[in-house]
């Protein structure tokens, strides 16, 4: 805002000449989906699966984002904003915009994604009148084998 002598603050002249953007989150929408890392062509956003604690983390880095907004168009949950802003003491940092556990197969135990977007797809199936199945808790690799295990049958004989 311009102060009584027609100057602006201090944010706002680092907003004016920032080459640099600045993410923000609702974490309460953002389910963990990663569509912004994928599409982020800077690689500001970042998909981390610790698989020791068992945890997702979605890390921003604002030294690297150059505030082209593509994050936001692409996020179905609608939940980020960016704004050009230079914050001279987290250039060279990186912070967690969003983290959640990591749910897993219920066959083998391997990862499958963060828990929310599994239950936001559970909730939304249940909402659209869809019965949840098993499959749902599966990874990719374990879907296929299942289908398969199904097709040939007991007698080893494709069905
Ligand atoms: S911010 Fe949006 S696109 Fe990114 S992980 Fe969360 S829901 Fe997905
Ligand atoms: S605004 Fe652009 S560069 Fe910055 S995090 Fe989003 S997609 Fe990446």
């Amino acid at each position: 805002m311009n102060d009584s002598k027609g100057e602006i603050s201090r944010r706002e002249l680092l907003q004016k000449l920032s080459p640099l953007g600045k993410v923000s989150l609702d974490t309460t929408k953002c389910t963990g989906c990663g569509l912004c890392a994928q599409e982020c062509p800077t690689g500001a956003l970042t998909v981390l699966l610790n698989e020791e604690s068992d945890t997702f983390r979605l890390l921003f880095k604002h030294g690297i984002c150059v505030a082209c907004g593509q994050c936001v168009e692409v996020c179905p949950e609608k939940c980020l904003q960016v704004e050009r802003l230079l914050e001279p003491d987290k250039i060279d940092g990186q912070s967690v915009l969003f983290e959640d556990e990591i749910a897993r197969c219920s066959r083998c135990g391997g990862p499958i994604g963060p828990k929310s977007m599994i239950e936001k797809l559970q909730a939304r199936m249940t909402a659209a009148g869809h019965a949840l199945t098993p499959q749902l808790g599966l990874c990719p690799d374990c879907k296929v084998q299942t289908q398969f295990d199904h097709l040939i049958g007991k007698n080893g004989h494709i069905s």
